[in-house]
């Protein structure tokens, strides 16, 4: 199928071209006419499934087509609200670039950083508003900004958004526009809480699911270590310096651990960076910059702090902690291994996650291959191996590990 295919107009379809989109991805192939038909749709898809144009192309196609008459002024007309302003900046650039040849305007709001610019930008007049939830009721309540034409709302990562406690803020927005928008929910994960949100914000909703949530990339390597929990960080320099190279996301559960991983690494001469909610906008922006130039191979980060964030070519996936949403490790992995690349992912068990595990592999259906040849085993009887240092920080992947050779070096 090609995006022609999917009635786009012309405007859309260059701009689709111009960003080097070839065919639509099966989320979009599947959205987007529903979309344009008017319906409300729950999209369950990940990250790197293209989502974003997935709803952003269709938006703009209807926009575009009923034009308002510009002497009457902009009218918000589409919100998107999405859980982080990490998020909520990309679905912005997104749609600058599809909306590149027409006078669509976009406009993005978030919280931690100051009002004035963003009230400026308000009174220009804009189209299309993404924003996070505070900060959009901020705005509405000191009657900068008006929701009464919005015709399209989305609720992006509505499963992050409920496990960042936004649910009152979103149905509290949901109430703020008018009764008559089509209505889209996005989430990478189904859980029964979003289930619950969809039938009170829905109208008999049109259901895509792209990725089952329960079926694990099946170009991932899996391989669980089961490991004490206070020699989790010693096993961590272990698979850095011997088992996986290239570029490598590493979840924590905690701000607290993301840093105290961070400081070990770094005083153990890897490059890294680390995202989590208590840093600055601008650190943020900058650790994933470095990490997606390749200044940093390794990136630790919560999984509020990774969630949605686009970023290519990730060798590897450490599951530091293990999440105790076994759908959470469904998408963490999913990470890894895009476009048909060859991908791997590490967990480390403790002994009091071991229901964590259970939990996921029930779920994936699979039993997750498990390392045993490690120095720090689980079970204090069971033999150590010895650990020869290598010359160099890498070698290559183990076999039967799946890691990938990759012939840039990093450092
Ligand atoms: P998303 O899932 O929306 O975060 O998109 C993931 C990545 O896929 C982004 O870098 C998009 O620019 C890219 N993308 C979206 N749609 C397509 C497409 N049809 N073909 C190729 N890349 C795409």
């Amino acid at each position: 199928m090609s995006f022609k295919d999917l009635k786009l107009n012309k405007p859309i379809l260059r701009a689709v071209a111009e960003a080097g989109y070839d065919n639509p991805t099966l989320v979009q192939e599947q959205t987007i006419p529903l979309i344009l038909e008017g319906k409300d749709v729950i999209t369950s898809a990940q990250t790197g499934t293209g989502k974003t144009a997935a709803f952003a192309l269709p938006i703009l196609q209807m926009l575009y087509d009923k034009q308002v008459a510009p002497k009457k002024g902009k009218k918000i007309r589409a919100l998107i609200v999405s859980p982080t302003r990490e998020l909520a900046i990309q679905i912005a650039k997104n749609f600058v670039t599809y909306a590149s040849h027409t006078d669509l305007r976009s406009a993005v709001v978030y919280g931690g950083t100051s009002i004035e610019p963003q009230k400026d930008i308000l009174k220009k007049g804009i189209d299309i508003l993404v924003a996070t939830p505070g900060r959009l009721l901020d705005l509405h309540k000191q009657d900068l900004l008006n929701l009464d034409f919005i015709e399209t709302f989305v609720l992006d990562e509505a499963d992050l958004m409920l496990d960042m406690g936004f649910i009152d803020d979103v149905k509290k927005i949901e109430r703020l526009c008018p009764d008559t928008k089509q209505t889209l929910l996005f989430s990478a994960t189904m859980p029964f809480k979003v289930e619950q949100l969809a039938s009170t914000i829905l109208k008999d909703p049109e259901r895509i699911e792209v990725t089952p949530t329960s079926s694990a990339a099946k170009n991932v390597s899996q391989i669980l270590y089961y490991v004490p929990k206070k020699s989790k960080i010693e096993l961590c320099l272990h698979v850095l310096r011997n088992t996986i190279e290239g570029n490598i996301l590493i979840f924590r559960r905690t701000k607290f651990g993301v840093d105290k991983l961070h400081e070990t690494l770094i005083n153990n001469d890897f490059t890294a960076e680390r995202l989590h909610g208590d840093r600055s906008q601008n650190e943020r922006q900058n650790a994933l910059a470095d990490f997606k130039r390749g200044k940093v191979n390794i990136l630790i980060a919560t999984d509020v702090a990774a969630r949605g964030i686009d970023i290519n070519e990730l060798d590897a996936v450490i599951n530091f902690d293990l999440p105790n949403v076994p759908e959470t490790y469904v998408h963490r992995i999913g990470r890894t291994g895009r476009a048909g690349e060859f991908g791997s992912s590490y967990s480390f068990c403790s002994a009091d996650e071991k229901p964590y595990v259970k939990a996921i592999q029930q779920l994936i259906n699979v039993q997750i291959p498990l390392e045993e040849n490690h120095p720090y085993p689980l079970d204090p009887k069971a033999q150590p191996i010895v650990h020869k240092k290598q010359g160099s920080k890498y070698r290559k992947g183990r076999k039967g590990e799946g890691s990938k050779k990759k012939k840039k070096r990093w450092y």
